[in-house]
């Protein structure tokens, strides 16, 4: 399909959102890709507005059950140190990004068992009572009743990604894991009332075009509130350390993932990802936020713990404090014109109660 034509279908609320749409965005080249890239922002200024909410991520422990064969804190890479911050320290943390006018934590970790998941109820509770911050919760697939107790703590969102849609590259990337098993986690948390976040990497070892397009059309079959998407960058010390990222030659992809994703989701919330600075330093993250991203996620990791979280090399920001971090946050979204959101910047869907 003529990619304008799909636009003015769009605008009308005449377009048919299928897997064969998403293909043909993805193959813009030249003005096409101009008028994608111009399409995506300009649906972001609809329907998200102009404020970049500021979302400060904590990786409070790197202790990991899992080998996902691309991941560099899997559990069977022995080069760097283990270690989980106390709940004091990420209290600490979440009082400081309060100071620093943040409205949401994120807390992010490998998997079981750095901090015992009772433990983590105890310290949402914490952050909920003593701060005024929305608590994003990222560790991994769970029960749905540890997914309700937490909610009960007060855990506002959740983020799991799904990584790849398709079942067999899921498989073979993630040993002891189903692609099954992940979705059913994210159905639990949406039918748990909890705000639901997911995504994928970009450019997975044995990902083609067509399964790219079907991770994005995924993306908007659940109906997700929070989207986030980067580019695989390979780590040295995985298995997959000498694979190199499937579009290695042809980085646009990146962000036409990026802009597709964008026009197939209107109304989700899409961070600008920090995996975008890793391939295109000093720029990656301001780019995205011209092609659809509305969010943005530096880090508020305690700085001796940086360097111990290296998910893949050349991650920005390792030596810099989180004050640093979000000054820099502050000075790109003002030289883009735009302002810095106020308030926990929830999801802006509605539902059935
Ligand atoms: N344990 C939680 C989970 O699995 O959802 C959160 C931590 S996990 C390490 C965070 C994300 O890092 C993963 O969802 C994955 O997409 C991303 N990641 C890991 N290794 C990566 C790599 N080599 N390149 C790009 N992203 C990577």
């Amino acid at each position: 399909m003529v990619v304008r034509y799909i636009f003015i279908l769009a605008r009308r609320n005449a377009l048919k959102y299928t897997k064969g749409v998403v293909l043909s965005l993805l193959k813009s080249e030249g003005k096409a890709l101009e008028n994608l890239y111009r399409e995506a922002d300009a649906i972001r200024h609809r329907k998200m507005g102009d404020e970049i909410y500021i979302r400060g991520i904590v990786e409070f422990s790197n202790v990991c059950a899992n080998n996902c064969l691309y991941c560099g804190i899997r559990a069977s890479n022995k080069n760097f140190r283990r270690y989980s911050m106390s709940a004091d320290e990420i209290l600490e943390a979440a009082f400081s990004m309060e100071q620093s006018s943040l409205s949401t934590i994120v807390l992010q970790s490998g998997e079981a068992p750095g901090i015992r998941d009772e433990e983590i109820g105890a310290i949402i509770r914490r952050i909920k009572k003593e701060t005024t911050l929305a608590v994003t919760v990222s560790v991994g697939n769970r029960p749905q009743e540890m997914y309700h107790y937490w909610r009960e703590c007060g855990m506002d969102r959740y983020f799991l990604r799904f990584e790849t849609s398709n079942p067999e590259l899921f498989g073979r990337l993630h040993p002891g894991c189903t692609l099954e098993e992940r979705l059913a986690c994210l159905g639990y948390l949406r039918d748990l009332g909890i705000q639901t976040g997911s995504g994928f990497m970009i450019g997975l070892p044995g990902e083609t075009l067509d399964i790219l397009a079907g991770n994005i059309f995924l993306c908007r079959e659940f109906d997700l509130d929070m989207i986030g998407i980067g580019p695989y960058i390979p780590h040295p010390d995985t298995p997959l350390g000498d694979t190199t990222n499937v579009y290695k030659d042809n980085k646009e992809v990146f962000f036409k993932a990026l802009a597709v994703l964008r026009i197939f989701n209107p109304e989700a919330h899409i961070p600008a990802t920090t995996a975008f600075d890793a391939v295109f330093p000093g720029e990656g993250r301001t780019l995205a936020l011209q092609r659809g991203a509305n969010i943005f996620m530096p880090n508020s990791t305690p700085v001796q713990y940086r360097k111990d979280y290296l998910l893949y090399p050349g991650k920005p920001g390792v030596d810099d404090d989180p004050d640093q971090c979000l000054d820099s946050a502050t000075v790109r979204i003002k030289s883009l014109g735009r302002s810095i959101g106020k308030g926990p910047g929830h999801s802006i869907k509605k539902r059935a109660p």
